[in-house]
């Protein structure tokens, strides 16, 4: 395992569109977390001692990713006791630089104090979760900072260090809230982050914004005005250096999220917390999602796992293909019917495909039409 995910479940509210596994504290139980999060790491390595999680096959620890959740609830001293622990079981206390270390954080919690304690604890990349950078709309979202928090955060860590920051931003919001998309990527553009996340807003069950949209309140974007701030993203921040890598990330100076190209590349990775996901290129596990439940199986010395399914050859197939094309990288022609199959030659024709170094890979106008494309091309594997 290279790769270890930690999902730290705390928000002080819940955002109006979130379904995410968290647990609405208004009191961190820090303590309880991090002795929840070394017991399972603990029962992971008693459960397979002939091959402890830092034995990564000769090759070292490369990303460590605490996300949420809201990480940055976590005191600095509930992260550093994390990170020694993980740093010391990984091995990975001589090559600490080679590492990269990120933590989620929400701009309210970046103080001058807080930043320069991730620091110290070994963090090395924040990706803020900036969202939007219109007050009204903030507050539409639940969310608990104001705009200029955005900045004042990323100047904070700026201060004391950082240099890998990311900011996530959400488009394709309901169109009475008037949100200026364009406004809000130029001013995320005028910061400079060396990364960008770029996430459509989607109406998920159970989230306080489905109960607006089922009595009327509200709707979500339809999908002409999707695809047109996706397109817009791609054309407002390619003068500021922004690629984009991956269907919804966006980076400047080849600052990729490491941590996630790992995911995309079908690699390998150890989550601990509760819900979050382990792969060990066959196998996927998920853990108890509920915080008291994921708890109570630890403080037992029990795994957390709830579900575990082992991947055919063809699923594997699939999620590769999938993971693939959702990347720059695409993939290679050698991979697929020869000659290239009549679809990709017409999404070739379309512009929703291109052709480099025998590799098959998607532009944006693809991205926006990746499931159809996927089936697409798994019918015409079907059926040769
Ligand atoms: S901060 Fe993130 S995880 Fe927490 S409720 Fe908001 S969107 Fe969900």
């Amino acid at each position: 395992m290279r790769h270890v995910y930690l999902h730290v479940p705390f928000c002080q509210r819940r955002c109006s569109y979130c379904d995410f596994s968290i647990a609405v504290r208004k009191r961190i139980p820090a303590r309880e977390y991090v002795e929840a999060v070394l017991g399972e790491l603990a029962a992971v390595r008693a459960a397979d001692p002939g091959r402890e999680p830092g034995d990564c096959g000769g090759e070292s620890l490369e990303t460590i990713y605490l996300g949420g959740g809201t990480p940055s609830l976590l005191p600095p001293e509930a992260i550093s006791a994390l990170l020694t622990s993980l740093f010391d079981v990984f091995r990975a206390t001589s090559s600490r630089d080679a590492l990269e270390v990120t933590l989620e954080a929400n701009p309210e919690d970046v103080t001058l104090d807080h930043a320069t304690a991730w620091r110290h604890a070994g963090i090395n990349r924040v990706s803020l979760g900036a969202q939007c950078f219109d007050d009204r709309v903030l507050k539409w979202m639940h969310r608990s900072h104001d705009a200029s928090r955005i900045g004042d955060a990323v100047q904070t860590l700026r201060a004391t260090g950082f240099d890998n920051i990311s900011l996530d931003l959400i488009f394709a919001l309901p169109s009475e809230l008037e949100r200026d998309w364009a406004r809000d990527l130029d001013i995320a553009g005028d910061l400079l982050p060396a990364h960008l996340s770029l996430y459509g807003l989607t109406v998920e069950e159970r989230t306080p914004l489905a109960r607006w949209v089922s009595r009327g309140a509200t709707s979500a974007a339809d999908d002409e005005r999707y695809a047109e701030e996706y397109l817009l993203a791609h054309m407002r921040l390619a003068p500021y250096g922004y690629h984009f890598y991956e269907v919804s990330n966006a980076a400047r100076d080849g600052r990729r999220s490491r941590h996630n190209s790992a995911y995309w590349s079908g690699r390998a990775y150890l989550g601990l917390g509760p819900a979050a996901h382990s792969f060990d290129g066959r196998v996927r596990r998920w853990n108890r999602s509920a915080w008291e439940s994921y708890r109570r199986a630890v403080s037992a010395g029990l795994l957390a796992v709830e579900v575990e399914e082992t991947l055919t050859e063809e699923q594997r197939e699939l999620e590769s293909l999938y993971l693939a094309l959702r990347t720059d990288a695409g993939v290679p022609l050698a991979a697929l019917c020869r000659p290239l199959p009549p679809c990709a030659a017409l999404w070739v024709e379309r512009g929703w495909a291109e052709v480099r170094e025998q590799r098959l890979t998607c532009t944006p106008e693809g991205w926006l039409r990746l499931d159809a494309l996927i089936r697409d091309l798994t019918s015409v594997g079907r059926a040769s």
